[in-house]
């Protein structure tokens, strides 16, 4: 049990770890606050250069191996404003809601189950009497110290919009899930899918939550990568859903995840909703704590069945086989694309002692780092040293992402590589003129290699494969 000296000592090293990794995704322009010069909006974020290059190549592995790799899952890019009647099928109309509760005093809103859980590790989700009982028996609002709490209720997290010629509203999809079961029938129509067989998507989902907060861990704009696994009802599911565990803590581990940093949490009986088998997070040790990653559900045929009724048509699975027809059940494995973007950086983010400097240093895995190769002149004013790495540089560029840079002394130019996590740095220098070679610097040992440049083609794609 760690002392309450030694537990604020380690809630403010972890703040400082996160604060210094905002200000670090700022400085070297991983991530910004969206419209900053209109004094931002809301928690809002924007990938600046490296930041859309690490989200790029996130989502790519993650297609490549759930859908390239994998014959029994097709792809589809539906739209973020869909059929108001899916979302009245899903529930989400009526039931997508958060509890919020104010601070009377200095007004600061609070996700009600969240609040109550900080303050007394009670989790009472669902509860809105029950947390506002114990809200005000005493428990102090963190900001100012006020106990003084209006009453905890329900705020939808949709967010409404309206479309022409549309009547109602329209809600921007607040999950990717619903375009996939929408055309279920279209693809099992066209592709010769067989159960099981899944389709996975990538793509934006918006929620208005209570508290957008954590840095991009929880935001009202965010993307997600979802699978809708369809098996027979009848299927032994449980060890598929242990496999799908798996297959989602790998994916964890290749963006740079440690696996004693994960960890699973079942969600107990009495809170899965009526149609859920089972339910289990994959969460991550993030600096703040331990934060949900993935979730994979079993679901059962809630859905299908529940879109059949709405729109009247039958969302059945033909078996030509035994002749036969069936609603298919579910599993859902899902995860927030910018939740994998914070986990990678906070797993890379290390800072180490060289030659008694100290470094930053990204040590990301080599798929997910922004940019693979720099190429450097050893100086700026040799126009054959130029010349020759900008050939090197010209080649190279069209087949990995690459930067030139020839501003400032070498030492530094391989501090800023360092600090965006560029695995390789190349250096040409005058022997290079003389030898038609160049230096490679490794990011992580720091060791250099002679290599000919007819050769580092080759070097590389085996390095960075
Ligand atoms: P939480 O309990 O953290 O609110 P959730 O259980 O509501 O998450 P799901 O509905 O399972 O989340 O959404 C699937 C995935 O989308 C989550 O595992 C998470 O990675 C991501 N996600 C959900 N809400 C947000 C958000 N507000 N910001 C960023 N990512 C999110």
């Amino acid at each position: 049990m760690l002392k309450e000296d030694d537990k604020s000592a380690y809630a403010k090293a972890s703040a400082d770890k996160m604060q210094k990794i905002v200000s670090f995704c700022k400085r070297r322009g991983f991530i910004f606050p969206a419209c900053e010069i209109y004094g931002g909006l809301a928690n809002s974020y924007s990938y600046g250069p490296y930041g859309v290059e690490l989200k790029n190549n996130i989502k790519k592995m993650w297609w490549k191996k759930f859908v390239q790799e994998r014959a029994d899952i097709v792809g589809m890019d539906g739209p973020i404003l869909l059929n108001s009647k899916i979302w009245e099928a899903s529930g989400h109309i009526k039931g997508f809601n958060d509890a919020m509760v104010d601070c009377k005093k200095c007004k600061k809103r609070y996700r009600a189950d969240h609040v109550v859980m900080e303050l007394t590790g009670k989790d009472m989700e669902g509860d809105l009497s029950g947390m506002t009982k114990v809200l005000r028996s005493g428990l102090k609002c963190p900001e100012c110290g006020a106990s003084d709490w209006t009453e905890a209720k329900n705020m939808s997290q949709m967010f409404r919009t309206e479309m022409n010629a549309v009547e109602g509203p329209i809600y921007l999809r607040p999950e990717t899930a619903g375009a996939i079961f929408s055309d279920f029938k279209n693809i099992t129509d066209s592709m010769r899918v067989k159960v099981p067989f899944g389709i996975a998507q990538i793509g934006k989902a918006f929620r208005n939550e209570i508290v957008a907060r954590n840095f991009i861990f929880r935001i009202r704009e965010f993307e997600q990568m979802e699978i809708e696994y369809f098996i027979k009802p009848e299927a032994k599911w449980e060890p598929l859903f242990d496999n799908w565990l798996d297959w989602q803590e790998e994916f964890a581990v290749s963006i740079g995840a440690k696996l004693e940093d994960l960890r699973r949490y079942e969600h107990p009986k009495e809170k899965l909703s009526h149609y859920s088998k089972k339910t289990i997070d994959i969460e991550y040790n993030f600096p703040f704590g331990f934060g949900e990653l993935f979730g994979l559900a079993h679901r059962g045929d809630f859905d299908l069945t529940q879109h059949s009724k709405l729109s009247g048509v039958k969302l059945e699975y033909f078996d030509a086989v035994n002749n036969k027809r069936y609603t298919p059940h579910v599993l859902e494995p899902t995860v927030g694309v910018d939740r994998l973007i914070l986990t990678a950086i906070c797993a890379a983010y290390t800072k180490e002692k060289v030659k008694d400097q100290e470094r930053i240093v990204m040590k990301f895995p080599h798929s997910v780092a922004p940019i693979k190769v720099a190429v450097f002149p050893l100086l700026k004013n040799k126009p054959a040293l130029v010349e020759m790495s900008k050939e090197v540089y010209d080649k190279l560029k069209t087949q990995y992402m690459c930067e030139f840079d020839d501003n400032g002394n070498i030492g530094k130019r391989y501090r800023r590589q360092d600090e965006i996590g560029t695995p390789f740095c190349i250096t040409v220098d005058f022997e290079s003129l003389d030898n038609q070679d160049v230096t490679v610097r490794d990011r992580d040992t720091m060791e250099q290699e002679r290599i000919a440049i007819n050769d580092l083609d080759a070097y590389l794609a085996e390095k960075l494969k």
